[in-house]
């Protein structure tokens, strides 16, 4: 089957891929869907993304790029809905999808689903329409539980994921180690799982000058310490910042915090609260949501990219942060211990204890600011992560399903 023939219905139902990154439920995975389409579209493929509805004002088709389009999707009377309560209505947006297939006359090849609230609505539409699903979990429920910070994960979501795993037809995992935690947790097959990682966006996240971009943001010549992401416990904020009490001796350090909602505001709260017990609150700006195209400034900016995480499916800020050449101390989380390259683009550590954090933070500010070269070479590391790369690897596989399927249908 020719690449242009594929029709691909994808889904991300709970969380609208152009909506705000950095919000409570929109980061890494809208990320993924937004650029895959736009990717897979450009490379030939038909795109339809299906969401809900999440703002009366949504137009219903969005053109997202060629041959990719956006396409929202009533469930449920409220826009704005925990995503849990979105469940409820999960049957009701299969109807209206199937409606408007009909309506609109469309035919699709496969269905690609997003998080295990889509992957529900995969299942039905794998038997409706006699095609083959891919999933994608982004992440995975048991882990999270069994890694115990934040929300706990319901057992409806436990049991949805356990299905999904064994009932579609491949799972795209994003690292070795959430392919490992999809076996050990949902005994799902290992041969109908294939690692795929993320990409970036080379041509935004680029390279600028450090000192322009500290002035442009009116940081002055302070040392930047960044954090980028939603605004969450699992994130390990609160570890960054007993971080910074290691490295208050340092003059001119700002830890900037980027990412956090209205619905983010408890946890934003007592980060605030906490930095002020900790007596940094002078040295921390919290900087709330920042559009997707403004972080490169900010990645330029900072002289090193912190993700303190507890748990991270993949991991996009280190390569968006890396892709501008500023070096990341990470914990290992995701697939970042391949990523990093130790002592050359920054450091993993081994859990997110303060000291740890600190320990390399500093070690990476003591360095003289980076030359052109180094930048450069941080980010010639992760070039091979081109969204164009990776959607090459998501045709291939979508093309070995869809063989086996037809093989086994036949
Ligand atoms: N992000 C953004 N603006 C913000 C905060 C985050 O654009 O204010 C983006 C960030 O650039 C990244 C994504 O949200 O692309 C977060 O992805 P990541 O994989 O790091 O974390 P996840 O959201 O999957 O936990």
């Amino acid at each position: 089957m020719a690449a242009s023939q594929l029709r691909i219905a994808m889904l991300s139902v709970h969380s609208c891929p152009v909506g705000n990154l950095g919000a409570k439920d929109t980061g890494g995975m809208s990320v993924y869907v937004r650029e895959i389409a736009r990717e897979l579209g450009k490379q030939g493929l038909l795109v339809d993304i299906y969401t809900r509805v999440h703002d009366p004002k949504d137009e219903q088709i969005l053109e997202l790029g060629q041959n990719a389009r956006l396409i929202h999707l009533r469930a449920g009377e409220d826009e704005d809905m925990h995503k849990l309560a979105v469940y409820c209505y999960l049957p009701h947006f299969a109807c209206n999808l199937e409606s408007f297939r009909k309506h609109k006359d469309l035919q699709y090849d496969l269905v690609f689903t997003h998080y295990w609230l889509s992957g529900w609505v995969g299942n039905s539409l794998q038997r409706w329409w006699n095609i083959p699903h891919v999933t994608m979990f982004h992440t995975l429920g048991a882990v999270k539980n069994a890694i115990g910070i934040g929300e706990d994960e319901p057992e409806l979501r436990i049991e949805t994921e356990r299905h999904l795993a064994r009932n579609c037809h491949h799972t795209i995992a994003t690292t070795e180690k959430e392919k490992e935690a999809l076996i050990l947790h949902y005994g799902a097959s290992p041969e109908r799982i294939s690692v795929i990682p993320c990409g970036v966006n080379l041509a935004l996240f680029q390279p600028m000058d450090k000192q322009m971009a500290k002035r442009q943001l009116g940081f002055g010549d302070d040392k930047i310490i960044l954090f980028v992401g939603r605004i969450e416990p699992l994130k390990g904020i609160d570890q960054l910042l007993r971080a910074m009490t290691y490295l208050q001796n340092s003059q001119g350090l700002r830890l900037v915090i980027i990412g956090g909602d209205k619905h983010s505001q408890y946890e934003m709260e007592r980060l605030q609260k906490l930095s002020r017990e900790l007596h940094i609150g002078g040295s921390v700006t919290f900087r709330g949501l920042i559009k997707h195209e403004e972080l490169p400034y900010f990645y330029s900016a900072a002289d090193v990219c912190v993700i303190p995480s507890y748990y991270e499916s993949f991991g996009l800020v280190a390569l968006e942060s890396m892709a501008c050449g500023t070096p990341v101390v990470a914990t290992n989380v995701g697939d970042l211990k391949s990523i990093i390259h130790q002592g050359e683009t920054g450091y993993v550590v081994m859990d997110n204890a303060p000291h740890h954090l600190a320990e390399k933070i500093a070690l990476l500010l003591s360095k003289p600011s980076p030359d052109m070269k180094s930048v450069l070479s941080i980010r010639e590391s992760v070039t091979g992560f081109s969204w164009s790369n990776i959607a090459q690897a998501i045709i291939k596989e979508c093309r070995l399903v869809l063989t086996n399927y037809f093989v086994q249908v036949h």
